[in-house]
């Protein structure tokens, strides 16, 4: 039931309540009054005809019989005159003579012991609802005779009826007034409940704008005041805490770090973009779905299983496997619910590069030990050989010597190339000089240069530059290097067939360097580590094994000095393309 009802129906019953009450005091008070009323006039006009009668000395003269009916007829009412026997010896109303004994007749009862007495009941004479009043007349040996006056009660019955109506529209209309000041009172009430709760009910509703208007200085007031201080507050919350989610988003979105959280039953609840990427999936794929999906790897989840018992931070480096290999470090962290470690944030490292710097390095070291270690041993071996008494024989000795020589040189070049290499790769300034440069005549120069040890192979060396007065900005020594190298392996490895070609292309954005040959190409799988230091395609016959694996290492380096790049196109049995993209400067 709505508030209002039960105040107006709590109103209803109170004033009801009261009315009835008030109605039947009123009731009861009318009948009281008439009634005593009538009883008093009674008594006196039947005490003003005692004086009266009480001188005559014969009661049922006929002087008496007329008295008796002149006083009725003043009084308008009935008088009857018994003897003390209780016999009827006047009567204004009705023939005495027929009429009987009246001794039992309760008001003459009261009267005959010497009190006055009252009764009300229904005239069987008159046929009406009838006061009795008996009055006792006294003579000097006691009760003479009595006076009964006695008066039609239908007056005062049709007064108190017609109070009793007019009490009654009375109460109607004052309950119906009541009924409408309750209403309105109740309204007045719960208008304002009606209004703070319908608002509540908004602003619950997520529309943290609404707020309550109550011009009122009551406990209404002050309850609209306080839930619209609430809000206030809410929204401030809310907003801060969207601040720090927002912040902590972007920070997530944006870092270099894979970030995964997952539930302490193993579901997914979060993942970062380089998480995304580090594992190819992506959230809508995974989102609350266990984390085995993607990522099965039996160490992981033994670290995952451990954190969740013991709470306590770890990390782990693993590989997976699919969809591509990669080495992975990962730290585990543990979120605290109320009483146990209800999720775990995980932050991955792709450590794949790393790793592969790492062997790289150690590749480096190990390769550039051989490398130095083959002339250093044909040194020791010939220079111990010309001590051990070869010095003797002087045709031996300078042959040995001449050896030694060729070793050293050999020793020589390697340093400067490691030395070039490592200046080219922290891209000292005193190295790289650009300027201005006509890639025809580049070109051309190492075209000129190179058709000799061609010629020597029986290769034919073709140019192609359509376009020679066009320039480029570069270091002269090191293009011309770069285009060297390029061609220098060119030659070596198209074994005796084909034709090499030395070309230039353009773009709208760049110059292309390309040197092609039709010798016997790469396998895919080397393209990417040719151009790392030493790294030498393995040869079918070991003695092919020739260079030192620096050439394509120092061209990258180049190109990079020149904010450039290179690459391979290669197809094995039918040749390779070296192209060298350098930014078109024009
Ligand atoms: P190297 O001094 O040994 O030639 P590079 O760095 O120039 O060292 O080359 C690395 C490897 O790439 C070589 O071992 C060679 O097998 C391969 N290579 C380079 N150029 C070519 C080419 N034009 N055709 C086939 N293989 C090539």
């Amino acid at each position: 039931m709505k508030i209002r009802n039960r105040l107006l129906l709590t109103y209803l019953t109170l004033l009801l309540a009261v009315i009835l009450l008030l109605g039947l005091f009123l009731q009861s008070s009318l009948n009281e009054f008439f009634l005593v009323d009538l009883e008093k006039t009674l008594q006196k006009d039947a005490g003003v005809f005692a004086s009266l009668i009480n001188s005559e000395e014969d009661w049922q003269s006929d002087y008496t019989k007329a008295q008796v009916d002149r006083f009725a007829e003043l009084f308008d009412a009935r008088i009857t005159l018994i003897s003390n026997g209780g016999e009827v010896w006047a009567d204004s109303a009705y023939d005495a003579t027929r009429m009987n004994n009246h001794a039992t007749r309760p008001e003459v009862v009261q009267a005959l012991q010497g009190r006055i007495g009252t009764s009300s009941r229904h005239s069987a004479t008159l046929e009406m609802d009838t006061l009795y009043l008996a009055y006792p007349v006294f003579a000097e040996e006691g009760v003479r005779g009595v006076i009964r006056i006695s008066k039609s009660m239908t007056v005062v019955e049709e007064i108190i009826s017609a109070l009793e109506r007019i009490i009654l529209s009375g109460i109607l209309i004052a309950l119906f007034i009541g009924a409408l000041i309750s209403y309105f009172l109740a309204k007045t009430i719960t208008n304002p409940i009606k209004e703070i709760s319908q608002t509540a009910d908004e602003i619950a509703g997520g529309n943290l704008e609404k707020r309550i208007f109550l011009n009122r200085r009551d406990e209404m007031g002050r309850l609209a005041w306080a839930i619209n201080k609430m809000t206030e507050k809410l929204k401030e919350e809310i907003r801060t805490v969207r601040n720090r989610s927002q912040r902590l988003e972007t920070i997530l979105q944006n870092m270099v770090s894979g970030v995964l959280v997952i539930s302490e039953n193993g579901l997914v609840e979060g993942i970062n973009p380089e998480a995304e990427k580090i594992f190819e999936i992506s959230w809508e794929k995974i989102k609350h779905k266990p984390y085995q999906t993607f990522l099965r790897n039996y160490d992981f989840q033994e670290s995952f299983d451990r954190i969740l018992r013991e709470g306590l931070r770890s990390e782990l480096e693993f590989t997976i496997y699919y969809p591509q290999e990669k080495n992975v470090k990962a730290f585990f962290a543990p979120i605290y619910g109320e009483e146990r470690v209800e999720q775990v944030v995980i932050v991955f490292h792709d450590v794949s590069r790393l790793k592969k710097l790492e062997k790289i390095k150690s590749d480096f070291v190990a390769n550039a030990s051989h490398e130095l270690r083959t002339p250093l041993t044909a040194i020791k071996g010939f220079s111990e050989t010309l001590l051990e008494g070869a010095l003797q024989d002087e045709n031996v000795s300078r042959r040995f010597v001449d050896i030694i020589d060729k070793e050293a040189d050999r020793l020589i070049h390697l340093v400067n190339t490691l030395l070039d290499l490592s200046r080219l790769e922290q891209g000292k300034k005193d190295v790289f000089k650009p300027e201005s440069l006509f890639l025809g005549e580049i070109l051309e120069y190492c075209y000129q240069s190179m058709q000799n040890k061609a010629k020597e192979s029986g290769i034919i060396l073709k140019l192609e530059i359509p376009n020679p007065e066009k320039t480029v900005l570069a270091d002269r020594n090191l293009l011309t290097q770069a285009v060297f190298n390029l061609v220098d392996n060119a030659l070596k490895h198209s074994g005796n067939n084909g034709d090499v070609f030395l070309r230039v292309r353009y773009t709208e954005k760049e110059v292309l360097l390309e040197v092609e040959d039709k010798g016997k190409g790469i396998p895919p799988q080397e393209t990417e580590r040719i151009f790392e230091r030493f790294y030498q395609v393995q040869h079918e016959r070991p003695g092919d094994r020739k260079g030192t694996g620096l050439g394509l290492s120092i061209v990258k380096h180049i190109a990079l000095l020149h904010e450039g790049t290179v690459e391979v196109e290669s197809e094995v049995g039918r040749g390779s393309i070296f192209r060298i993209r350098l930014p078109n400067s024009r």
